[in-house]
């Protein structure tokens, strides 16, 4: 199967703010129809790294191109092909959901905005609830409508941010469901996330820890990357063992995993050796299992630290 074309291609991008060095040297490629992940800290720089990407933000330095055109020059071009939803939504909770959708048909000077406006709420299943006020809807019905409302214009290009703080399980589930269908139709969508569900969800994924790129692939090739051996620490009395493990020669990380510990490290003879003496005498079993997702962005941020504080 030949590869889909380059949607993002960007090399050595820089931002600043201030002194503040927050998006360092990013280099990236994404192809159309991916979906593709953001991870890490706060503030390290994710929004802005995403931003820069769109077109919404113009990079300080670097160099590269979205949608074929130039992240430095034609942001304006990149930027009417994008759609981006916020954390916030972006709705009026005071103008009803016709009015909402109608604003932003007109945002983006659409023709024949009645049509498209009925069309969407027909999308949406909400033909009934024109009139209601959008402040008045559940968190997953407000993020449907905002959903909605960044498609109107045909974007070929998504950016949500942290798009399910906030909602239910459900409503997860069936938003993931409809990025897919979306991603499934070519459109590409870039999304920043703090859940592990959600990152397993995504085609491909990135971990950015202040302004750094310090990981990026496949979740597969995530996990593989920090090189990780992880053994499975269970039964009973488990509580306050995490400590005392996290000191023994060989082990990187403990990690509580349900009723059970995962404990790992990149030396696997040291680890298998030290929990051995470890667990000598005490009832508890351990087996090797395959490092999780969970396991590999621990370790990347017990790793890395903030240089600004310490
Ligand atoms: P993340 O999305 O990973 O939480 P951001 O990209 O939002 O991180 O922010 C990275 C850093 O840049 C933070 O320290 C934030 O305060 C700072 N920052 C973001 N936008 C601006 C701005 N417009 N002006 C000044 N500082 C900003």
């Amino acid at each position: 199967m030949q590869a889909a074309p380059l949607v993002i291609d960007v090399t050595g991008i820089n931002k600043r703010f201030g002194d503040k060095h927050v998006v360092k040297d990013l280099s990236l490629q994404v192809r159309e129809g991916e979906i593709f992940g953001f991870l890490g800290p706060n503030g390290s720089g994710k929004t802005t790294s995403i931003r820069m990407l769109c077109g919404l933000l113009t990079p300080d330095s670097g160099r590269g191109t979205c949608l074929g055109l130039d992240v430095l020059s034609e942001s304006a071009a990149i930027k009417r092909q994008v759609g981006y939803m916020t954390q916030k939504f972006s709705l009026w909770d005071d103008l009803t959901i016709g009015e909402n959708l109608d604003f932003v048909a007109r945002m983006f000077g659409m023709q024949g905005r009645r049509e498209v406006v009925d069309r969407a709420l027909e999308e949406l299943s909400l033909s009934g609830r024109r009139d209601q006020l959008a402040g008045t809807l559940s968190g997953g019905w407000k993020q449907r409508l905002a959903l909605a409302s960044c498609l109107l214009h045909h974007p070929r290009l998504l950016l949500l941010d942290e798009p399910t703080a906030g909602v239910d399980p459900k409503a997860r589930r069936d938003f993931w469901e409809e990025i897919h269908r979306l991603s499934a139709a070519g459109i590409t969508v870039l999304v920043s996330t703090h859940y592990m569900d959600e990152a397993e969800r995504c085609h491909r994924l990135a971990y950015i820890a202040y302004g750094s790129l310090m990981a990026s692939g496949t979740a597969a090739e995530v996990v593989a990357s920090q090189q990780l051996h992880t053994w499975e620490i269970s039964g009973d009395n488990l509580q306050g063992l995490g400590q005392a493990l996290g000191q023994l020669p060989g082990v990187d990380l403990v990690a509580s995993f349900g009723a059970t510990l995962h404990v790992s490290g990149r030396d696997e003879a040291q680890l298998k050796a030290s929990l051995e003496t470890f667990l000598q005498g005490k009832k508890l079993a351990m087996s090797v299992v395959s490092a999780s997702l969970e396991d590999a962005f621990i370790y990347l941020m017990q790793g890395t630290r903030d240089p600004l504080h310490g």
